[in-house]
């Protein structure tokens, strides 16, 4: 059984709708697949729709920016109530600030000359989406400043850029409280991914243990095989759950669905501890 817990969709930064990450899942002989785009759920509905379709398990999922004096922090929670006000409130406060965020980024690179405007940024964003500096890169694609996400980045958007801003974003312990109240599953994402810049460390991760983070996501693409091996150990030791997975973007990044995977058991425990939303398997 291949399952992987972490993709996005244009509900986010992905750069394919929902749908079409469920078929590419089905191609990807998934079985399983979490759709987790960054701060919302918008993208669950038409998700469930098309993995029902396909005979696919869906997870449904989020991965909420958090973070702690300038160090960010990615929390996934799996199957938790959307509704929930804890965390509604949250999802909603952290996405108004992104569309200020949006607007500072865009007049600090207009005043320095980058052929960028708020309104061809809002072109990349589906409504009602996340809206976030893949978008922003996605834009200087289009107008051919640069060839790639990645180049954006390296060139306009990183953390250290002189154009990037912050938006608000809970704290990861937080972030920790509202999964639970929502009846989800926490789970810190790609902890010690060090290409982003600057990244949690092990008093951090149990801290979060100590609020009730119940697993870490090890196995990510982004982590040098070292720092997926201590994220492992540093789990095991504190008892947690053992999660791996894609981060899909769809075209935006390289990452390929299915490129790293989570067992069948740390689902099974998952899904039992759950109790905000319910898994959507095939009859
Ligand atoms: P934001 O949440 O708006 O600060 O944007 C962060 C998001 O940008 C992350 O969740 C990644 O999906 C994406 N990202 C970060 N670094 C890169 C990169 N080098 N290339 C493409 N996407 C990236
Ligand atoms: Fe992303
Ligand atoms: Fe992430
Ligand atoms: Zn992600």
């Amino acid at each position: 059984m291949t399952i992987d817990l972490h993709a996005h969709s244009t509900a986010s930064d992905g750069t394919g709708p929902p749908a079409q990450v469920m078929r590419e899942a089905a191609e990807a002989d998934l079985q399983v697949v979490a759709l987790t785009d960054h701060d919302t759920t918008a993208g669950w509905a038409e998700a469930a729709t098309a993995a029902e379709g396909l005979g696919l398990t869906l997870v449904r999922g989020i991965e909420i920016s958090c973070s702690r004096e300038g160090l960010s922090i990615h929390l996934l929670g799996y199957l938790p109530d959307p509704d929930h006000p804890d965390l509604a409130d949250e999802l909603r406060h952290a996405r108004e600030s992104r569309e200020t965020r949006l607007d500072r980024m865009v007049a600090r690179m207009e005043a320095d000359g980058i052929p960028i405007t708020v309104e061809a940024v809002r072109r990349q964003v589906q409504p009602g989406a996340t809206v976030g500096r893949p978008h922003i890169a996605d834009a200087l694609l289009e107008v051919g400043v640069v060839s790639h996400r990645d180049e954006a980045f390296e060139r306009f958007l990183r953390n250290s850029s002189p154009y990037y801003v912050s938006h608000y974003a809970p704290d990861p312990v937080r972030g920790v409280e509202v999964v639970l109240a929502a009846g989800g599953v926490p789970v810190i994402a790609h902890p010690f991914a060090e290409q982003r810049g600057r990244t949690a460390d092990d008093a951090l991760v149990e801290e979060m243990a100590a609020a009730g983070l119940a697993g870490v996501e090890a196995w990510h693409p982004e982590m040098t095989p070292g720092a997926e091996r201590h994220a492992a150990d540093l789990a095991a030791g504190l008892g947690l759950l053992v999660t791996g997975s894609s981060d899909y973007h769809g075209s935006g990044k390289v990452n390929r669905l299915g490129e790293r995977t989570t067992a069948p058991e740390v689902l099974e425990a998952i899904v039992a501890t759950a109790s905000g939303s319910s898994l959507l398997s095939p009859p």
